[in-house]
């Protein structure tokens, strides 16, 4: 097999009768037979071919090839969103009465799905701590199906031991399911450790640029992958042929993209980390994380996220916000350009501050989504505010 940049320019692509260098987009609803036999032997699926782009479309199909051949495995299928593949997996595989575990630092909307719409139609989830290996084991029940995790976690980095957690999972029957969305496989790959099925939101890296809405699940197996299968072409949160054409083009960069992204958080990391102004840092990167030799291990670089604690409280935190002239204030990440949040008050504001203190989101607590600008100028845009933090009255200084 060719070797990973080269599967991500190359791997899917059919060139049609035109000859074309780029990959086409087929906008088309529907397509035509060439006899009413054909017809029926696409319907029944005693021939393959196109039908109806909710379940098969070239440019759709071009994508999901590319993608499975960069994560490892057969089978890929892309969705309308992050948010439709995990529901996707979640409504193809499991019944009433199932049960999941979870990360509890899961992306914020899946935990609220688990929670609150799974939770309607019988399907129960147990959270724990994607490090704390006993909370894993002792939240196993026989009904349990998914072991269902993100590593690192965002925004803390937290990294969970994939290898360990998918052993776990076979020896109760589990299946392993890891949301890949934030390392990419341009940084790690999870079937290689064991995972059954790996989530994307291709909203974030694949894109890179912030312009369309997507994601994938991925599996080896070939019933997993018809069963998923089976939900999609039924239910319909099917991928755009349009959204597939950006994805697939971003799939071409993405290690030239990823590696960029990490090189420069890893710089802003170890920078911040030496402002007085900063408490602490979270980023698995850093020698001082205490994840950092695991991750090292499982990844290729340490992904995009910075958080950090100022000292103070939200009105700290805020100050460096708002005396930001490059960066942009949004929640989103995986994109060119570096994001700041407030993730007490934005992304996790809808939990209750119990949860929030147990999750380790401080009020003090920034996150830095870090892109692709010159690392001088993201660094002396939050000095702006870092800086002058370090310039309050002693007497507010020491209120933390
Ligand atoms: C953004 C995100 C999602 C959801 O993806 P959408 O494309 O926004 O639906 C899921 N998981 C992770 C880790 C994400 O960052």
């Amino acid at each position: 097999m060719e070797k990973f940049d080269t599967r991500a320019v190359r791997s899917g692509q059919r060139r049609t009768s035109e000859s074309e260098h780029n990959d086409p987009i087929f906008l088309t609803s529907s397509f035509v037979f060439d006899s009413a036999r054909q017809a029926a032997a696409r319907f029944s699926h005693e021939e393959e071919g196109n039908v109806y782009s909710r379940f098969t479309n070239p440019t759709v199909r071009t994508f999901e090839e590319r993608l499975a051949a960069l994560e490892g495995v057969e089978h890929c299928i892309g969705t309308s969103s992050g948010m439709s593949a995990v529901l996707s997996t979640c409504l193809a595989l499991l019944k009433s009465g199932d049960h999941i575990v979870a990360a509890h630092d899961l992306f914020g909307s899946t935990v609220s799905m688990f929670s609150n719409v799974l939770s309607k139609f019988g399907i129960q989830t147990t959270f724990v701590s994607v490090t704390d290996h006993e909370a894993w084991k002792t939240a196993i029940r026989p009904e349990t199906r998914f072991l269902f995790l993100e590593s690192p976690t965002n925004p803390l980095g937290e990294v969970a031991d994939i290898s360990w957690l998918a052993n776990l999972a076979h020896d109760n029957d589990c299946l392993l399911v890891v949301d890949n969305c934030l390392c990419t496989p341009a940084l790690q790959l999870p079937f290689e450790m064991g995972a059954d099925i790996v989530i994307h939101s291709a909203t974030k890296f694949i894109d890179g640029q912030g312009r369309c809405i997507g994601g994938a699940v991925l599996a080896q197996d070939k019933e997993l992958r018809d069963q998923v299968f089976n939900f999609l072409r039924t239910c319909g949160p099917t991928m755009s042929p349009f959204n597939a054409w950006v994805f697939l083009n971003g799939l071409e960069t993405l290690s030239l993209r990823m590696h960029a992204h990490c090189e420069r958080a890893l710089e802003l990391a170890r920078r911040l980390e030496k402002h007085p102004a900063v408490a602490r840092i979270y980023y698995p990167g850093l020698e001082s994380h205490p994840q950092h030799a695991l991750a090292k291990r499982q990844q290729k670089a340490f992904g995009s996220v910075v958080a950090f604690e100022v000292h103070g409280g939200r009105e700290e935190a805020w100050s460096v916000i708002d005396a930001t002239r490059i960066l942009s204030i949004t929640a989103n990440l995986g994109d060119a350009k570096t994001t700041i949040t407030h993730p007490a008050s934005t992304t996790h504001c809808r939990i209750t501050q119990e949860q929030r203190d147990l999750a380790g989101i401080r009020e003090s607590l920034l996150r830095v989504g870090v892109g692709l600008e010159d690392i001088d100028d993201i660094e002396s845009d939050l000095a702006t505010g870092l800086d002058a933090l370090t310039q309050v009255p002693p007497v507010r200084a020491v209120r933390c």
